[in-house]
């Protein structure tokens, strides 16, 4: 498989590039930053959304284009489980988005709401976000009974206090939970 649209809309989602398993390494980008957005799993289905047209680049799609060192890893990973080389995806991710902000293009800012800013004083600027580029790569899973849905927002808390912050923000704003 050549193409780069066809290997990100091929991939199976099942995060296997989020674990050392032939002792070959980690995505650097993905360790540090930690949402899917910079794992390959994730870049595989922003580049799909971007090529199609699905979501507009973003802050958030140029920091996880430019966040990819071309290592290789994830091919060495990808390729023993799936052949295929997702290396070839996140050149092209590089390359539309490289071209977009070459162009002078407008990149799409986070939009300020209430809670965001709430979720942010709970977990950190970090840990939430509602940047559509994040929130593509939170849309889908391998379950055939799932429908594809966009998330709002993306959060990420790390402990059970944050966890219990964040469950009261949503049930005083009539967030299901
Ligand atoms: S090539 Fe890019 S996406 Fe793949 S492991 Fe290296 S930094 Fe991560």
């Amino acid at each position: 498989m050549d193409n780069a649209r066809d290997i990100a809309v091929n991939c199976r989602q099942y995060a296997m590039c989020k674990i050392d398993f032939l002792g070959s390494g980690v995505c650097a980008s993905g360790l540090e930053r930690h949402y899917v957005t910079f794992y390959p799993q994730g870049r595989m289905l922003l580049y799909a959304a971007l090529a199609d047209g699905k979501i507009p680049v973003t802050e958030k799609c140029v920091q996880a284009a430019d966040s990819c060192n071309l290592c290789g890893k994830c091919d060495y990973q990808c390729y023993f489980v799936t052949e295929m080389r997702p290396t070839k995806v996140m050149r092209a991710l590089k390359t539309l988005v490289g071209k977009h902000v070459a162009a002078g293009n407008p990149i799409l800012k986070e939009k300020e709401t209430f809670l965001l800013r709430e979720m942010q004083e709970i977990v950190g600027p970090n840990w939430a976000t509602g940047d559509r580029g994040v929130a593509v790569t939170y849309s889908t899973d391998p379950c055939p009974m799932a429908k594809p849905q966009m998330p709002d927002y993306v959060v990420m808390p790390k402990t059970r206090e944050e966890i219990a912050c964040l469950i009261t923000l949503f049930n005083g704003n009539g967030i299901p939970g």
